[in-house]
Formats: C-alpha cells, structure tokens, sequence
C-alpha cells in the first residue's frame, strides 16, 4: 500500500511554508482529516493497519485515541480490530480521559493517532490509561514522521520520539520530511513567504 500516494490522491499532503504544533518549519504539512473525509480510505488504511497488528500476534482488548487527531483512524482501528474504542481530551491543556469511559484493572490498550512525531500527545493519552489501571500493549499511526522508531521499518528512533522502546509501535508508512528549526529554515532565509500555521486561516 502506498499511504504517501494516497495522501497525495486526497489533497492531504500540502506543499508550501508551514509552521508545525513544535514550533518547527516545513515545507511539507499532512492534513490527515482530508484523508479520512473518505469513510472507504479510511477502512482500507485501517484494515492495513489491523492486519499488521494482528500478524504481530499482539492481544488488544480497546483502542484509546487522543483527540482531536486520533479520533476518525482510532475509531477506524478498534472497528477493524472488533475492540473497544475509548478516547482522552483535552482539559485545561491535560489530557484526561472522560465522558464514563472506564478502563478495567490490566486491560490491555492500544494507543493510535493519526500521525506520530514525537509521539506527545499519544504518551499523554497512555499515562491516563495506565492512571485508571490499564496496560499499554503498543502503539499506533496511519503514518510515522520518522522520529520514532514502527515495527518492520529500518528507521531509528531520534532522541525526541517521546515513546517508549520496549512497547511496539506499528504504523504503515514513514514520511520523513525535512523540519527545521525557525533560525534555519531554507525557506525563511529565502525571504519570499512566512510560515503559515495550517488551520489558522481557514485550511
Ligand atoms: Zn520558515
């Protein structure tokens, strides 16, 4: 499966100046949602993903999303899986999982977001689930910004992937675009365009 093409195919892959959640530059920005906004791509990259999960002979009895991101391929995944799906929030900037989800003592869960980076968010989302008694069996994306380190891709982990090492993380793709800090960016010292924030004017 070519998740980079289908990226392409859905418009989710947008080129131009980005200013990234880190603070980072980019000239590349992967907008996930546009993927998703096609119940069938989403099934069929979730179905991929499953699969491979499956082949690892790991046992997962729920799926727990950070939202807002990992919430359509989360959901997507638990279904292909036939598990629970669960989700953590946001409140006051703390991730917290809410809304009568309960989370049985040694229950075993997955964590999936839309994308992996450092894996921030998804780590948050675990420490929340083990804070209510679960076990965090792995971890998974659709895709892999290539700071962590997926089952079956030669990819090392950087020293900023915030998961841990000795929990499997699966994911279907690497895409390792070039990021760079605001003092280097190519782009910046260009002089032509400013980092824009994707989502702040209306993309
Ligand atoms: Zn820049």
């Amino acid at each position: 499966m070519n998740v980079e093409q289908i990226y392409k195919d859905s418009q989710a892959m947008l080129n131009g100046h980005f200013l990234l959640s880190s603070g980072n530059h980019s000239s590349v920005y992967l907008q996930s949602a546009k993927v998703l906004e096609d119940p069938k791509t989403a099934t069929k990259l979730a179905t991929a993903l499953a699969e491979q999960i499956k082949a690892s002979g790991l046992q997962i009895d729920t799926v727990c999303a950070p939202a807002l991101g990992g919430l359509i391929a989360g959901y997507a995944l638990a279904q292909a899986l036939d598990v629970r799906f669960i989700f953590a929030e946001r409140v006051d900037k703390k991730m917290t999982i809410r809304r009568g989800f309960e989370v049985s003592s040694g229950e075993k869960v997955l964590v999936c977001e839309d994308i992996i980076t450092t894996g921030g968010s998804a780590l948050e989302a675990a420490d929340q689930v083990e804070a209510l008694g679960g076990k965090i069996v792995g971890y998974a994306a659709l895709a892999n910004r290539g700071f962590c380190q997926r089952e079956n891709s030669d990819i090392s982990s950087k020293p900023n992937c915030k998961l841990p090492k000795d929990v499997p993380f699966f994911a279907l793709a690497d895409f390792t675009f070039e990021m760079y800090s605001p003092e280097d960016c190519p782009m910046c010292k260009e002089g032509k365009s400013e980092a824009i924030k994707p989502g702040s004017r209306g993309n």
